[in-house]
């Protein structure tokens, strides 16, 4: 059997943690190692290793707990704002392989380096190149869309189908795709 992620134990209450929040599909606590005051950690109680392989209809329920969570902070720790990070795959700082959402508080002059990376600029005739690839990179919606107006749910048209990924692109986007 494989071993547990730490989170997956947090939620099987085998590790303690400064609990924030609790629902039959999520959890919301304090990070342990907090870049500010009311640094917190939403996670599904499902094991989804990362935000390309969780269930639609779980993420859009977990963001609602991201943002009721941030209400909270913004309102009880007077920040003025917040960043909302979510690292997927080592490369970009992912520790524990099990999708999370860190909501941390931001105060003037705090000088977190988030929010604030150096950027670049394009070279000529390579945006275009750029956008197409990601345009055609874009897997069809799983979730039936509401009209608001009608209140009837209408199925999205069929788009193209999407081309082929390049072999530059990295091995764990890749293989989320092959299981699309
Ligand atoms: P990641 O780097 O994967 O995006 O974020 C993982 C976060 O989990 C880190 O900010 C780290 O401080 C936090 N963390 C790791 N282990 C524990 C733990 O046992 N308890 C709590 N509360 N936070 C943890
Ligand atoms: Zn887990």
């Amino acid at each position: 059997m494989q071993e547990e992620c730490i989170f997956c134990k947090i939620i099987g209450k085998k590790i303690p943690v400064a609990l924030v929040y609790e629902d039959e599909d999520a959890l919301a606590f304090l990070d342990i190692n907090p870049i500010a005051k009311g640094h917190t950690l939403v996670i599904p109680k499902k094991h989804y290793e990362n935000l390309l392989v969780i269930e639609q209809s779980d993420l859009n329920a977990l963001m609602e707990t991201v943002q009721r969570i941030s209400i909270s902070i913004v309102k009880t720790t007077g920040a003025e704002g917040f960043n909302v990070l979510q690292n997927n795959g080592e490369v970009s700082g992912q520790g524990i392989p099990h999708v999370h959402f860190h909501i941390i508080p931001r105060f003037k002059d705090d000088n977190v380096p988030i929010g604030n990376a150096p950027r670049g600029k394009y070279e000529e005739n390579e945006i275009q190149k750029i956008v197409e690839m990601i345009r055609n990179g874009i897997p069809e919606r799983k979730v039936e869309k509401v009209n608001e107006e009608s209140k009837e749910v209408e199925k999205e048209k069929p788009k193209e189908k999407s081309k082929k990924r390049s072999s530059k692109e990295t091995y764990w986007i890749r293989r989320e795709l092959d299981l699309a």
